[in-house]
C-alpha cells in the first residue's frame, strides 16, 4: 500500500509505509507531508482494476512486463507491508486530517475491490469530520447496499468517477470492460448530482460521441469536468488518442454544452469557444500535441509510399 501525498499545487508524491508502520510512524509522516494542516491525503490501495482504460498507462502495460513487475511489486509490498487498518494506521491518518485542514482521498486502481474495503468504509464512518473524496471506476456501486453506505458516509464530498461516453457501448469500447458503461450509468443516476464529481479525458472516440454526453448530463443535473487528453509518459502509442480541437470545438458550442460543463481542463486554446473561455484551466502540452501530429503525419505519408 502507499500513501501518496498531493498538495495544492496539483504534484503529487508517494511513499510507501515500510515495515513495521504503526499509528505513531503514520501520525509522524502526516505532520512531515502536511507541515501547514492543509492539503490532500490520497490513500492510494493499488487495487488491482478490471478496465483496460486506452489512456491509461497502468491499464494498457499491466499484462506486459513493465506492468507485470509493478503488480509483482505491489503484491511485495503488500506481503510485507503490515495491515493499514488493524495497526491503526488509517484511524491516525484520519485523526490527524480531523485536527487539522487536510481532506481524504481514497483511489487506486479501484478502491472498491480492495479486499479490506469494508475495513475502509469502517474508518471513514469513525471520521465524520473529516471531508472525503472517493475516486475510482464506480461502477462497484451497483449494490445497493454498498451505495446506500458509501453514500451515507458523513463528510463525504465527492464520488469521482469517469465517464467517457454516455452510449454504453462506446464507454466499453474506451475502458476495455464490457458492461461497465451500463453499470456506471446506473450508478450515476441513483445518487444525487451534489455527490457526483464526473470526467471525461478527451481522447478523439470521446469527442465522437461528446455532444451526446453532454446532453445526457444535462438531462441528468451534472456538470461534466472535460479533461484534455495528456498522455502518461509510459503510455504505448498515444498518437491515434489525441483528438483533433475542431472536432473539440464543434461539441463545445452545442446549445445544450455550456449548462453540462463544470471545467474545461488543458484544452488547446482553439478548442474552446470564447463563451466558454472563462471555464478554461491551463495545462495544454503544446509540445506533445505537435509530437503526435508529427508522427500521424509520417504514418499517413507512409502508408501513401507503401506499395500497392
Ligand atoms: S479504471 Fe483507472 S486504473 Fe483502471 S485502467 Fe481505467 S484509469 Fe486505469
Amino acid at each position: 500500500m502507499t500513501l501518496r501525498f498531493v498538495d495544492e499545487d496539483g504534484l503529487a508524491r508517494t511513499f510507501w509505509l515500510q515495515r513495521g508502520s504503526t499509528a505513531r510512524v503514520a501520525r509522524r509522516q502526516f505532520d512531515r507531508w502536511f507541515p501547514d494542516g492543509t492539503g490532500e491525503l490520497q490513500l492510494y490501495l493499488s487495487a488491482r482494476c478490471r478496465q483496460r482504460c486506452e489512456f491509461c498507462e497502468y491499464g494498457m502495460t499491466r499484462d506486459a512486463l513493465k506492468g507485470r513487475t509493478r503488480d509483482a511489486a505491489s503484491a511485495m509490498a503488500r506481503a510485507v507491508v503490515p495491515d493499514l487498518f488493524s495497526t491503526g494506521a488509517v484511524d491516525a491518518l484520519l485523526g490527524r486530517c480531523a485536527e487539522t485542514s487536510v481532506r481524504f482521498t481514497t483511489t487506486g486502481y479501484d478502491w472498491l475491490e480492495h479486499p479490506r474495503r469494508d475495513a475502509l468504509l469502517a474508518a471513514l464512518e469513525r471520521a465524520p469530520t473529516v471531508p472525503k473524496f472517493l475516486q475510482g471506476p464506480s461502477t462497484g456501486l451497483t449494490d445497493p447496499a454498498l451505495r446506500a453506505r458509501v453514500c451515507a458516509l458523513p463528510g463525504l464530498q465527492k464520488v469521482r468517477t469517469t465517464l467517457q461516453s454516455s452510449d454504453p457501448h462506446e464507454h466499453d469500447a474506451m475502458v476495455g470492460r464490457e458492461g461497465a458503461g451500463r453499470a456506471l450509468l446506473e450508478v450515476l443516476t441513483r445518487i444525487e448530482p451534489r455527490l457526483l464529481e464526473v470526467s471525461v479525458v478527451l481522447t478523439r472516440r470521446a469527442v465522437r460521441s461528446l455532444s451526446q454526453t453532454l446532453q445526457w448530463a444535462r438531462e441528468h443535473h451534472l456538470k461534466l469536468k472535460l479533461q484534455g487528453f495528456r498522455p502518461d509518459p509510459g503510455l504505448p502509442h498515444p498518437e491515434p488518442l489525441w483528438p483533433d480541437p475542431a472536432d473539440v470545438r464543434a461539441a463545445l458550442e452545442a446549445p445544450h454544452a455550456r449548462d453540462a460543463i463544470a471545467t474545461l481542463i488543458a484544452l488547446p486554446g482553439d478548442a474552446v469557444p470564447p463563451a466558454l473561455a472563462h471555464l478554461a484551466q491551463p495545462g495544454f502540452d503544446a509540445a506533445a500535441a505537435a509530437a503526435a501530429a508529427a508522427a500521424a503525419a509520417a504514418s499517413a505519408s507512409a502508408a501513401c509510399d507503401s506499395p500497392r
